[in-house]
């Protein structure tokens, strides 16, 4: 009976298969750890370059100029708006204005704040 021959290239063939499987595995991972470090390093340079080019480029925003806020609407600067529960002009409220919470400023709405767009 000889077991020797057989046997010992089958397994041979079977861990040279799992080394090769291994050896794809590693190289799979490590591309993958190099690319998502390329891509997020990528994507930051690119947000930080956008964000340059924005600050440099952008127009002061029309509807604040530039301050990224602007004298409240609702209230028109007063801190309270006249409110009445019952359309009655007897008993109107003076209530603070919920849209400036009495800053008499609110932020403003076509550049979100930034003063620029
Ligand atoms: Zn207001
Ligand atoms: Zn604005």
């Amino acid at each position: 009976m000889d077991f020797g021959g057989g046997g010992r290239s089958a397994g041979d063939r079977a861990r040279r298969q799992l080394q090769a499987v291994g050896r794809l595995a590693a190289y799979l991972g490590g591309g993958f750890l190099l690319l998502s470090a390329a891509s997020s390093v990528a994507v930051r340079s690119l947000r930080a370059l956008s964000d340059a080019n924005q600050r440099k480029f952008a127009t002061p925003c029309g509807a604040c100029a530039g301050k990224g806020t602007y004298a409240c609407r609702l209230c028109r600067g007063t801190t309270t708006i006249e409110w009445s529960p019952m359309y009655d002009p007897v008993f109107v409220n003076p209530c603070l204005c919920p849209t400036c919470d009495g800053k008499r400023v609110q932020r403003c709405l076509n550049c979100l704040g930034k003063g620029f767009a």
